[in-house]
């Protein structure tokens, strides 16, 4: 299997080279050149199999230059028991709907799915293309994936891990995780400004042609861990098999019989995931793509602009809160036909114009797999009030949105298809809105991040993460902060 740039399609590279380098040079994305197809005998017989076993066939569709035993190895170090406190990724009845809890791994938040595999891929990528350089890679993040990333890549040889987070855009326990992260590789910085100015700022790195010679020079190559990397998004669709696999296994669903999914959504890397899984041949019926109150791909699905000129909005799921999704480009290059030229247009107006339109044919394509919905604050706290008070099942402000958005989805178009809510994030990286939640805002009144941790346990009965529960004994080993303009200047001191 060959890789296509996006914005490039001429140009094709293996699987182990889109690794390494996460962008394509000219700004564009890797893409699979085809989607290989699991049929539905295969996927009875991954409902026999554990997790790790499902994630090797699905990996192994896609990364042809990696050998069964590298993939045995890969998922078998990252899926380990010890690291995600059993099953990866559990399927729970609540009600009528199904939640596939993504978040049992070392940082409690679904980004561990993949950044716990993608530092194995990534060493043996770069073994694969021969390069003695080592990797140094830089993540811009709204708050989960930076702890992710340092935790998946912590004391891998040959590589270093640089994050930048935006100051005040990440919840306390978020930003506690980072900057209490040990081990000789990390690096943390806050950036001023919101997660779009740290996402345009890590672009612009990798897109400075000086920076990149200057890293070489030290003996670095830049790369990326953010969920443009298809290192990321191929571990991603694993769990879409594995949801339907459990159904099927449960009895649940007759094999063949479609499922839909309901996913929290930001930069559109988790829900590109299943509709690739769709396009694998997985029976999924619709998509719903669930937003925030920064609600731009709701109205872009709904009609076909994708207009960034709107105010940003700080809400309680953070990492939702984001205008410019990069993995949508990936799904435009599907819908459009697969015209990079058309991409590069589109890519390029929203560069100079902070928009673009896509033609009606596009959009037909767009709205006949995708659904949309959105949820403000004030609904998504009445989520978690209502799950809680009918299920006895705690939701965290992330997952709350999207279920709030399935059940207007199935209230609004009364699609009774089996229907999966992607849950995201552990109720504990957002104790205070939980349980504000739960408990009206009164109950958080002068308490801090660790108090209304407590409370929540009392008041909800779900056991608190170990990991979590520590923090408030771990020093804070990183206080560097900058403003946007200031990032290239920060990687340069990281590089030494
Ligand atoms: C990253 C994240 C999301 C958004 O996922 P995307 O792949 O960026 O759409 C939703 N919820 C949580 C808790 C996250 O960490």
């Amino acid at each position: 299997m060959r890789y296509l740039s996006t914005r490039d399609a001429s140009k094709a590279v293996s699987a182990a080279q889109a690794i390494v380098s996460g962008l394509s040079p000219e700004g564009g994305l890797f893409v699979p050149e085809s989607f290989p197809s699991i049929g539905l005998e295969e996927i009875q017989r991954l409902s026999t199999l554990p997790y790790q076993a499902r994630a090797e066939r699905i990996l192994s569709a896609y990364l042809s230059d990696f050998t069964a035993e590298e993939l045995h190895d890969c998922a078998a170090a990252a899926y380990e028991p010890a690291r995600f406190g059993g099953a990866p990724a559990p399927l729970k009845a609540v009600g009528d709907l199904h939640v596939l809890e993504l978040w049992h791994g070392p940082t409690h938040a679904f980004k561990d799915m993949a950044l716990q595999m993608l530092p194995h891929l990534m060493v043996r990528s770069m073994e694969k293309t021969g390069l003695s350089r080592r990797v140094f890679i830089l993540v811009a993040t709204s708050g989960d994936t930076g702890k992710a990333a340092l935790e998946g890549f912590c004391n891998v040889e040959g590589t270093q891990v640089g994050v930048f987070f935006p100051k005040d855009g990440v919840s306390p326990s978020q930003r506690l995780q980072m900057l209490t992260q040990e081990g000789s590789n990390m690096h943390v910085c806050a950036v001023e400004g919101n997660f779009d100015d740290a996402q345009t700022g890590v672009k612009r790195l990798f897109a400075d042609a000086d920076l990149a010679a200057e890293m070489e020079a030290k003996g670095y190559a830049l790369s990326s861990a953010n969920s443009i990397n298809f290192g990321r998004l191929v571990p991603q669709i694993v769990y879409y098999f594995s949801a339907y696999a459990d159904l099927l296994a449960e009895g649940r669903v007759r094999a063949g019989e479609p499922v839909n999914f309901c996913v929290p959504t930001g930069n559109f890397g988790n829900i590109l995931a299943g509709y690739y899984a769709k396009r694998m041949g997985l029976p999924v019926g619709r998509l719903i793509c669930a937003s925030n109150r920064n609600n731009i791909l709701f109205d872009f699905i709904q009609g076909g602009l994708y207009d960034t000129d709107r105010p940003f909005h700080k809400t309680s799921s953070p990492s939702m809160d984001i205008l410019v999704s990069s993995n949508l480009e990936r799904l435009l290059f599907e819908l459009c036909g697969r015209k990079d030229q058309t991409v590069r247009q589109w890519m390029a107006a929203l560069k100079s114009e902070g928009a673009y339109r896509v033609d009606e044919a596009t959009l037909a394509a767009l709205q006949a797999d995708f659904s949309a919905g959105w949820a403000d604050e004030a609904r998504a706290a009445a989520a978690i009030g209502a799950c809680f008070a009918e299920h006895g099942y705690t939701l965290d402000p992330h997952t709350a949105v999207a279920y709030a958005v399935a059940k207007a989805y199935r209230a609004s178009t009364g699609d009774d298809t089996p229907l999966v809510v992607v849950s995201t994030a552990s109720p504990y990286k957002f104790s205070r809105d939980v349980l504000a939640a739960l408990r009206g805002p009164e109950a958080v009144d002068g308490l801090d991040e660790f108090a209304c941790a407590d409370a929540l346990e009392a008041a909800s009965g779900l056991p608190m993460p170990e990991s979590l529960k520590c923090l408030r004994e771990k020093p804070l080993l990183h206080r560097r902060e900058c403003a946007p303009e200031g990032m290239r200047a920060v990687v340069e001191a990281w590089a030494g």
